[in-house]
């Protein structure tokens, strides 16, 4: 077989080793059931035990109090954005955090739907960093605020939810979702497209607080609808089955071999600092976009002084094993996106090889 690389993709984003390796032993025979996977009815036995399992993983990572539930749909986070605007904003205004590419997707859906004030935006500091609450512009009457806990592109994170009072917080954490412990009584929705850090493409993660199902108007889309998805379980039409078992292997293995969420954060700071650390002591050869304290844990952004060399830097990358650095092509640059699944050992051989490079051009 051919070598794995060390997958530094954004997204879709590597999966852990023994997920993959469990999937392959089960992909003809899934034990009990006679077939794969993909090939059994959404309301059999054995697909109802997989749910279960992948929700209540989730309940347990997340220290789930029982006024949330957990559900799957379809259509990514983008689709997400548009459930918000049709389910919570209904011709009202919400606020919006504007930090960077994603949350700027986030306000022109919401637009659609009524108005997304922007209550703070990072545009002319080019999105460096996340702002503190004392920033924001909070409307008190807002029927919600809407935030980015880890901006893909830009790579930078929110370390500190914004308090928000009484107005109910909904969060995009398609990028750091259970990547280290959070506070979730803090948010109303939060969210997360699972191709990132938890799945395959095809799912969207969303946990949702019960007075939020309440907001939500009659007669919606009946696939747009939270309060119907929450009605039925996830299963108001066939859902993305495989998706679905590929998230309760994933939050399995952090249960299991990671330690939880807390285990999982430390090993996530640590292959963190190894990058970081490499580009604040290349004496400026590579310089990293973010400011300090809103540095990602899960995307490091960084650009080579010398821009000529930066397509020797991903092709030589590249070459030796170290997969798809190239940064999105709406800002350029590098990015080394180092999910949960990413093992120490890849950030390891990135920092060498940023030495070394260095070395050679410095
Ligand atoms: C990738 C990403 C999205 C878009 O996810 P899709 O599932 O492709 O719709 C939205 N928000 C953030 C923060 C992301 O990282």
């Amino acid at each position: 077989m051919e070598q794995r690389a060390f997958n530094f993709s954004a997204g879709p984003a590597g999966l852990p080793l023994p997920v993959l390796e469990k999937i392959q032993r089960d992909l003809l025979v899934y034990p009990g059931a006679g077939a794969s996977v993909m090939e059994i009815s959404h309301r059999s036995k054995t697909f109802a035990a997989i749910h279960e399992q992948a929700k209540s993983n989730i309940k347990q990572l997340l220290n789930l109090p029982d006024n949330y539930h957990v559900l799957f749909a379809q259509g990514g986070a983008t689709m997400q954005f548009t459930m918000i605007g049709m389910n919570f904003l209904q011709g009202k205004s919400a606020d919006y955090i504007d930090c960077g590419a994603w949350a700027k997707k986030a306000i022109e859906e919401a637009k659609k739907f009524g108005t997304a004030r922007v209550c703070w935006t990072g545009k002319a500091e080019n999105y460096k960093r996340m702002p503190k609450t004392p920033d924001l512009d909070l409307d008190a009457n807002a029927a919600f605020v809407h935030m980015t806990s880890n901006e893909t592109i830009q790579g930078i994170e929110f370390f500190d939810e914004p308090e928000t009072g009484s107005v109910p917080l909904i969060a995009d954490a398609s990028s750091d979702f259970l990547s280290r412990p959070i506070d979730i009584s803090k948010y109303a929705l939060l969210y997360a497209g699972a191709q990132k850090n938890v799945g395959p493409s095809g799912v969207a993660v969303a946990i949702i607080r019960d007075d939020m199902l309440e907001r939500v108007p009659a007669g919606l889309p009946s696939l747009l609808d939270y309060r119907l998805l929450q009605e039925n379980d996830s299963l108001y039409n066939t859902p993305p089955c495989f998706a679905i078992y590929v998230v309760a292997l994933t939050t399995q293995w952090l249960l299991d071999e990671m330690g939880g969420l807390a285990g999982i954060e430390a090993h996530n700071r640590k292959k963190a600092a190894i990058l970081y650390d490499a580009i604040d002591q290349s004496g400026g050869f590579y310089v990293g976009h973010a400011e300090r304290d809103s540095r990602s844990l899960m995307n490091v952004t960084f650009v080579l002084a010398n821009k000529d060399l930066e397509g020797e830097f991903i092709a030589q990358a590249k070459a030796a094993g170290l997969d798809e650095l190239k940064g999105h092509r709406s800002v350029g640059g590098c990015r080394a996106s180092i999910y949960n699944a990413m093992p120490l050992a890849g950030c390891e051989a990135l920092a060498q090889f940023m030495r070394d490079f260095q070395q050679k051009h410095g």
